[in-house]
Parts: C-alpha cells; sequence; structure tokens
C-alpha cells in the first residue's frame, strides 16, 4: 500500500511518518516491510535533483516550468525505481509529499494551469493512486513560526505568504474532492493530539 503525507512547510510530515511507521509496527508489518520516501528526492538521481530545487541561486532563475519538469523528473525516478515495484511487492511505502504538492505548489502556487501539469504527470509517472492520502493542515503563520524555531526558514524568506494560502487552500479543496483518499488532521493541535488523529484516520482507512 502507499500512504502519502502532504502539507505546507512546518506542518509536521516528518513527525507524522514516524507515526504511521510506529502504527503499521504495532499491527504486526515486518519493519523490513516498511519504506519511507521522501519527495523530491528518495532515489539517488532524484536526490540530486533535490539540490537542484533547492539551491538558492542568485544569478540565474529557476522558472516554473524548469521546477516543474524538475519535480516529475525526480518523481519519475522515484516513482519507477522504487514506489511501483515495493507497491507491488506487498510493501508498506509512505512518502513525505507526492504527487499533490505539485498539485499545490507548481499549480495553486506557480499557477501552471491543471491539464498541463496532467500531461507531464501522465508521461512521468503514468497512473499512480496513493492508497491514502493525510493532509496535514496548518495555517501558514502557524507553520512559519514553527519554522522559524527550528532554524528552517528556507522557503518562508523568497515567497510571499499569499503564495503559502493558495498552497494550503488547494490542498483543501482537493481533499474536499476526494473525501475518500484524501483525509485532512489539524496539525495546529498539540503532538499528543495530532498523533491520535494520525492513528484514527489510520484506522478507519481500513489499511492496515
Ligand atoms: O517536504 P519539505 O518541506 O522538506 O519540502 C521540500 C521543499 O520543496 C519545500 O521548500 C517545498 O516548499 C518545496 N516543494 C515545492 N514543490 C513541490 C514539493 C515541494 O516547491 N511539489
Amino acid at each position: 500500500a502507499f500512504i502519502v503525507l502532504e502539507g505546507g512547510e512546518g506542518a509536521g510530515k516528518s513527525t507524522a511518518v514516524t507515526v504511521i511507521r510506529e502504527y503499521l509496527i504495532s499491527k504486526g508489518v515486518p519493519p523490513e516491510d516498511i519504506l519511507e520516501t521522501r519527495e523530491p528526492g528518495g532515489t539517488e538521481i532524484a536526490e540530486k535533483i533535490r539540490t537542484i530545487l533547492k539551491e538558492k541561486n542568485p544569478r540565474e532563475q529557476l522558472t516554473s516550468e524548469s521546477e516543474l519538469l524538475l519535480m516529475y523528473a525526480a518523481r519519475s525516478q522515484l516513482v519507477n525505481c522504487v514506489i511501483k515495484p515495493s507497491v507491488s511487492q506487498g510493501k508498506f511505502v509512505i512518502g513525505d509529499r507526492h504527487d499533490l504538492s505539485t498539485v499545490a505548489y507548481q499549480g495553486a502556487g506557480r499557477g501552471i494551469p491543471l491539464d498541463k501539469i496532467a500531461a507531464i504527470r501522465d508521461l512521468a509517472i503514468g497512473s499512480l493512486t496513493p492508497d491514502l492520502t493525510i493532509v496535514m493542515d496548518i495555517e501558514p503563520e502557524a507553520g512559519m513560526r514553527r519554522a522559524r524555531k527550528r532554524g528552517d526558514l528556507d522557503r518562508f524568506e523568497v515567497e510571499n505568504i499569499d503564495f503559502f494560502h493558495r498552497i494550503r487552500n488547494c490542498f483543501l479543496e482537493e481533499a474536499g474532492k476526494h473525501p475518500d483518499r484524501i483525509k485532512v488532521v489539524d496539525a495546529g493541535q498539540d503532538l499528543e493530539h495530532v498523533k491520535q488523529d494520525i492513528i484514527k484516520t489510520l484506522e478507519n482507512s481500513g489499511i492496515c
């Protein structure tokens, strides 16, 4: 099965990955059958692409189109070399971000039309729908405070706060369109409640 975590910066996606891993283990899934991936990245080539995507180059700006193509170049490697083979062997893959991030960041954030994104997705990964996507929802201002605390303001330094509001709204809208497979967790709560909500979501999903 393929379980994906989505959400803005500072939402606590990596903590959620650990909660899911522990849940699966508590249900008797052997640790060697659980794989964690992160996007962009997750393979040797995809991690190199991640470096390019995260680089700050004052002399040359990455165009939105290049950003989109690099995201899908990385995802093509990850999906075809890791996710698809693992899922077909019956393993559990927990993804820290996946395709919905592109709809949110490059679509709603950067303004690339969704039909163009869909055409590139089709080429890069074909059809792959996560069995469950959990959107870790947080107000951008609150996410920014958390990011500042851990000293990783990164994206907040270069983008307008509206950019993050568009992304958040897009995640929520997509969850509204596909309530069966995209669930929202209020990531602004304290950690204990966030954990409980993730576990409840997993239990209700019937995934394991
Ligand atoms: O998951 P994490 O917060 O580490 O995301 C890595 C970076 O890539 C973030 O700064 C995020 O804004 C960016 N990103 C993006 N478009 C995506 C996925 C991630 O701009 N489709």
